[in-house]
């Protein structure tokens, strides 16, 4: 069979791999056995997957394509963030990160190729929503990864380009596959993913059997600036999305944390400070504010630091938890918002 034909691995949850072996005649728990060999100790060929016989090995040959996603180039930052650029089999080429912290290995997952939530000041939107990631290109992102760098992912967020609610069922069984004890075995505290605020999905996830944190990107304390920064906010409002993050906290006790992107003299004055405060008052959250990345596209600028230590104090002396975040790759456009659809210059019918 060419490698066309075959079923892409990385696509199927263990119970998938076990239907699949029982109706082939495998015993099913031969499943467990390979999902270890792949995702706990890196071993993609069958050959070498030494407990299983040759007659199951040769099958996994013929039938399953191990392949990574295919590395087109890796950036270094000066702080030892990498930046990753794939190519997936269609053409389209998609960035990860890799951020190296002392308590672990984090990768920086995108969930589609472009982007259509068009926030005023984020890369990512330049380039419209070409489609979804399917769930292979997802985990392969940070199998690639962890096989690249010989490493164990121990955190993810899905945090890179993309809506992931807008990918919803793909991105519910990624994360089910990476937190896996079998799978990666990441756990669910260990997993982040961030939303521009899908209603509907936020409630939906809030019902799901595995579940990881979540973070709202808000950026706004009002709907009139929200709206301005987040279209989004058309659709979903300010007052709707406090209405589903209490209702994922009545389900999951779990604190939704809100990240809050400091845009010099836009949102970051006392009077933005106030108005968020009372937003998060009386509820379980926590502000994760964010240093803005400058796009060259945008005529957005950071806050100074001074002003935005202003901000994190100014609301944790009204009982806010709120931290300032540190941002990593900045130097190589790795950190957060900056990352971009990219073409192929080799390849120059990708653009668009
Ligand atoms: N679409 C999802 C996932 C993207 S996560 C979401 O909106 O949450 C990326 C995070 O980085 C989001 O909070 C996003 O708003 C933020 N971000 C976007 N552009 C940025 C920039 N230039 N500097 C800092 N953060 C940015």
């Amino acid at each position: 069979m060419g490698e066309a034909n075959r079923v892409n691995f990385y696509g199927l949850s263990l119970l998938e791999l076990e239907e699949y072996l029982l109706r082939h005649d495998f015993k099913k728990f031969h499943a467990g056995q390979i999902f270890e060999w792949v995702y706990q100790k890196r071993m993609i060929d069958p050959e070498h997957m030494t407990n299983l016989s040759k007659c199951l090995r040769t099958f996994l040959n013929d039938t399953f394509s191990f392949s990574l996603l295919e590395i087109q180039t890796i950036h270094e930052s000066e702080d030892q963030t990498k930046k990753y650029l794939f190519k997936l089999e269609d053409g389209h080429l998609i960035e990860s990160v890799l951020m190296r912290h002392d308590y672990g290995n984090s990768v920086c997952v995108t969930s589609q190729v472009g982007c259509n939530m068009g926030c005023a000041f984020c890369a990512s939107g330049l380039a419209k929503k070409v489609r979804n990631l399917s769930l292979e290109e997802l985990v392969g992102q940070v199998v690639a990864i962890g096989t690249n760098e010989q490493i164990r992912v121990s955190h993810v967020v899905v945090m890179g380009t993309g809506e992931p609610f807008d990918n919803y069922e793909a991105i519910v069984r990624f994360i089910a596959l990476i937190n896996h004890d079998k799978g990666l075995a990441i756990g669910q505290r260990h997993i982040t993913v961030s939303t521009a605020g899908i209603v509907p999905k936020i409630m939906a996830y809030a019902n799901e059997p595995i579940r990881s944190n979540l973070a709202i990107s808000l950026h706004a304390p009002n709907d009139q600036l929200r709206t301005r920064l987040m279209p989004i906010n058309k659709s979903y409002p300010i007052r709707k999305i406090l209405e589903a993050t209490d209702y994922y906290f009545s389900k999951t006790s779990r604190r939704v944390t809100f990240e809050y992107v400091l845009l010099k003299g836009v949102n970051d004055q006392k009077e933005h400070i106030d108005q968020l405060a009372k937003l998060m008052k009386g509820r379980n959250a926590y502000v994760n504010v964010i240093p803005y990345n400058v796009v060259k596209e945008f005529a957005f600028l950071p806050t100074d630091n001074a002003q935005a230590m202003i901000f994190v104090d100014g609301l944790m002396k009204q009982g806010i938890q709120a931290t300032l975040r540190k941002e990593q790759g900045s130097d190589i456009a790795a950190a957060c918002g900056q990352l971009r659809r990219r073409w192929d210059s080799k390849n120059p019918d990708d653009c668009d």
